[in-house]
């Protein structure tokens, strides 16, 4: 078993098993020789590293992990996939399939059982319909990892590596910098994929902070700041930081004592003045 990026190779192995792709599961597998490749280099992996990998699929980038890894430990919940991955990984004895949901696993437990002391990263495709639950599950998580390396289709790579002051940032975005330095690494197109998607893909790369990039008293506190900030985007903050319980008077102080502008709007404020808007408050 050679060549997964191969059309044909790839339609009779999912015509031996009776495999059909599921819409509801993000199944778009790649056929793109160069991109897995590519991906396994980005994500750091080397003789002495382990990798983490979301939703193998049919293991076309787990082989290429697999062979730049020491050990690649992968999460499916395709109940149809093992037996289609007995197959493909089967020359592969640094690679271990566990059978479960990424979103609903103990991620910590798994990668200290796993991987003991090998230092880890997370490269994968994502499933598409979770993308962002799945990334803020990674963060949040405060996973021993040096970084995620993913494939998320165009629009998600911009909002989560928006700058500052863009109009694409949003709430995910803050909340990322806040874990990760977030960077977008290469575009891949649609037709890089079985089936093809509506949408262009990018690979990105999140490289997690060893300390926090600022100093909050209440995590969840900011993070409810940002969310209520960003729901009402086009209000100044005066006015939209109310949504997150807050009076008016105590955001007005809270600006003021920060020396930020009531008459701000989200976009317009960095995660370090979030973090004093939430200590002030
Ligand atoms: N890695 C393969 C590739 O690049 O060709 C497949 C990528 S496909 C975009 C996403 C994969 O994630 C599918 O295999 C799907 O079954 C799996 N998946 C979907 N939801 C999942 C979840 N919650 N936990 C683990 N895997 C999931």
């Amino acid at each position: 078993m050679d060549r997964l990026t191969d059309i044909s190779t790839v339609k009779a192995l999912l015509e031996k098993h009776g495999f059909h792709f599921s819409k509801a599961l993000g199944q778009n597998f790649l056929i793109n020789p160069s991109v897995c490749p590519r991906m396994a280099e980005a994500c750091g992996a080397t003789a002495d590293s382990g990798v983490l990998e979301i939703g193998p699929g049919i293991g076309t980038l787990t082989r290429e992990l697999c062979r730049a890894a020491g050990k690649v430990v992968s999460i499916e919940l395709d109940e149809r996939l093992p037996a289609l991955l007995a197959e493909t990984m089967a020359d592969f004895p640094n690679f271990t399939l566990v059978k479960g949901d990424a979103l609903k696993l103990d991620l910590n437990r798994l990668i200290a059982e796993q991987f003991g002391d090998r230092p880890v990263s997370v490269c994968a495709n994502l499933p598409y319909y979770i993308t962002s639950p799945l990334i803020m599950h990674l963060l949040e998580s405060r996973l021993p990892i040096d970084s995620i390396t993913v494939m998320v289709q165009k629009e998600a790579a911009e909002r989560l590596c928006a700058k500052q002051g863009s109009r694409l940032s949003g709430a995910v975005t803050l909340a990322v910098q806040y874990y990760a330095e977030a960077e977008v690494l290469f575009s891949v197109s649609r037709g890089s994929f079985m089936p093809a998607p509506n949408v262009d893909s990018s690979v990105i790369r999140l490289t997690l902070h060893k300390t926090p990039p600022c100093e909050v008293a209440d995590e969840k506190r900011m993070f409810s700041l940002i969310r209520a900030a960003f729901n009402q985007r086009r209000k100044t903050i005066l006015n939209s930081l109310m949504g997150a319980g807050v009076t008016k008077a105590a955001i007005a102080a809270a600006c003021d004592a920060c020396g930020i502008a009531q008459t701000a709007r989200a976009e317009q404020l960095t995660l370090r003045d979030f973090a004093a808007l939430s200590n002030a408050l």
